[in-house]
């Protein structure tokens, strides 16, 4: 599911021209840093999470929109790179199912 997900997220960005040029590594994961920075002023401008609303032209707005955002930038690089994404999350789970309390006291 999150790999057909991942292709289809993938073939409409380069649809749309996000692949024409290379883009560095570093240049990707900025990117993905920068949705998570617009989660955050959505948050900072009294936004609730589970709040999504729409600006000018019907653009989705919102918290959960801009996680969204940074979860498809994940997914259009894992399609580039022909990452399992599915797998990586079932794997990490799985071991963090196994992982002591608190990762052992950890306080974040
Ligand atoms: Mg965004």
């Amino acid at each position: 599911m999150l790999n057909i997900l991942r292709d289809e997220i993938h073939r409409n960005a380069i649809e749309h021209g996000w692949w024409d040029e290379e883009r560095s590594f570093g240049d990707i994961l900025s990117l993905c840093h920068s949705e998570l920075s617009e989660a955050l002023e959505e948050h900072r401008n009294g936004h609730l999470p589970t709040e999504v609303y729409f600006s000018n032209e019907e653009k989705p707005e919102g918290i959960p929109v801009e996680l969204a955002d940074c979860i498809i930038r994940v997914l259009d690089y894992c399609g580039h790179e022909g990452i399992d994404i599915a797998q990586a999350v079932i794997t990490k789970h799985e071991f963090n199912k196994t992982r002591p309390y608190r990762h052992g006291g950890k306080k974040l």
